[in-house]
């Protein structure tokens, strides 16, 4: 027993430390163009002001037409997805008297459907309002190029390459308003999403992913981005996003960011978050000051403002490879092992599992049990089983655990932590 357990071990090992790609998700990410996130943000730009309380009804500024040129952009991928492909206006209601807004209001969240065979679903959000320094001035020129003009061309170019390619879990694209007063727009989808008993396995939210250099330190790097998140399923989440991101992104570190979102900032995650959905943020590594939430100006020589110049669009096209990367891989594997459970009464060095099959998604081919010591950030070992149970001779006072399905094709799913 020991012998063929040491035996299994070894060569379990060797397979999981062999980077897995699928070459279907390969030539997806391939189509990524930093010239098409380009010319979504110029557009973007062009409206002069995405703020909340800005026109609705000026064909060419204001916020409605930013919503109305992001239905038919997306509405123009419809013919390439063999019938996948939806778009639809979700409106709520919002601000008034005593509120962040100083007028009632409709806003619309553009949401884009790419039907996957089953009701599983994934959600990527972006916010697309804009704002400068006075959050009631709904008139000046407020570009919102980076914050977050650069999140909503990750999620447009992540909608046009994938358009044609059909998968077992539903994506779902949210491009929101209301977050810069308060995350109004991703609120009403995540009681939207409560209320109607989405099926969700993950939200990603793309807010502020273009800028590589930090106002006043002057650290300038393209090849890092942050995921954010919180214990539990969130940080599992964070962690595949990192893995799959990197196996398929060349020159990117995701660093994890072990806290919800920045000091006394949020994002449009949050809302999912609190309502009990997996949820996570990616940012760009540095930020700045002088650009984000700024007028357009120039004062004693330092440019202020969130223009297109500010924006590193290859740096964007990474962000984006590593969205197409995390949520085709999610999108294609096997649901979540339910039932973990660890033997923990016994006093034993060895640590028994055993769990039960994932309710939705493709077939299940086996099981990836992941170790890691209890200081440790990331996964460690990964032990490939077809089984539902394994005993290992690792203690478990000094390792945690965690379960993932893998698919016939190799996809891995997200890892249910022993708890
Ligand atoms: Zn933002």
């Amino acid at each position: 027993m020991k012998y063929f357990l040491s035996f299994f071990l070894t060569v379990s090992f060797s397979i999981g430390t062999v980077a897995q790609t699928d070459k279907n998700i390969r030539r997806t990410i391939s189509q990524i163009a930093s010239e098409n996130i380009e010319s979504y943000i110029h557009t973007l730009v062009g409206f002069h002001t995405r703020h909340n309380l800005s026109t609705q009804t000026d064909p060419n500024k204001g916020i409605g037409a930013a919503a109305r040129w992001l239905h038919r952009e997306i509405s123009g991928w419809i013919p390439l997805s063999d019938g996948r492909l939806s778009v639809e206006n979700v409106t709520y209601k919002t601000g008034g008297p005593g509120t962040r807004l100083e007028r009632q209001v409709e806003l619309t969240n553009v949401m884009a459907v790419l039907k996957g065979t089953t009701d599983r679903k994934i959600l990527v959000l972006a916010h697309y309002d804009s704002r400068v320094n006075d959050n009631n001035d709904s008139t000046s020129f407020a570009p919102g190029a980076n914050d977050n003009g650069s999140g909503v061309a990750c999620l447009l170019e992540s909608i046009r390459v994938m358009v044609d390619t059909p998968m077992d879990a539903t994506v779902i694209f949210l491009f929101l308003s209301g977050e810069e007063h308060g995350l109004l727009g991703a609120a009403a989808m995540a009681e939207k999403a409560l209320e109607e008993n989405w099926n969700v396995v993950a939200v990603i939210n793309y807010d502020m992913i273009g800028n590589t250099e930090s106002s006043g330190t002057g650290h300038r790097d393209n090849s890092g981005n942050r995921v954010f998140s919180a214990e539990g399923m969130s940080r599992e989440l964070a962690r595949y996003i990192k893995e799959t991101g990197e196996a398929y992104v060349d020159n990117l570190t995701v660093h994890l960011n072990f806290r919800t979102d920045r000091y006394g900032r949020g994002g449009d995650h949050l809302p999912f978050l609190s309502k009990g959905f997996t949820a996570v943020r990616v940012s760009e590594y540095h930020e700045n000051y002088d650009r984000t939430h700024q007028t357009v100006r120039i004062e004693e020589g330092i440019h202020y403002g969130d223009l297109l110049t500010g924006v590193d669009v290859e740096y964007v096209r990474k962000s984006t490879a590593m969205n197409v990367a995390a949520v085709m891989n999610l999108a294609k594997a096997p649901g979540i092992p339910t039932r973990v459970v660890m033997n923990a009464r016994e006093l034993s060095n060895y640590t028994k599992l055993t769990w039960d099959t994932p309710e939705d998604g493709p077939s299940v081919a086996g099981y990836y049990v992941l170790l890691r010591k209890t200081d440790q950030p990331l996964w460690e070992k990964k032990v490939y089983v077809e089984d539902n149970s394994i005993t290992l001779p690792y203690s478990k006072d000094n390792y945690f655990f965690g379960i993932c399905a893998v698919g016939s094709e190799g996809h891995r799913g997200l890892v249910r932590p022993v708890e």
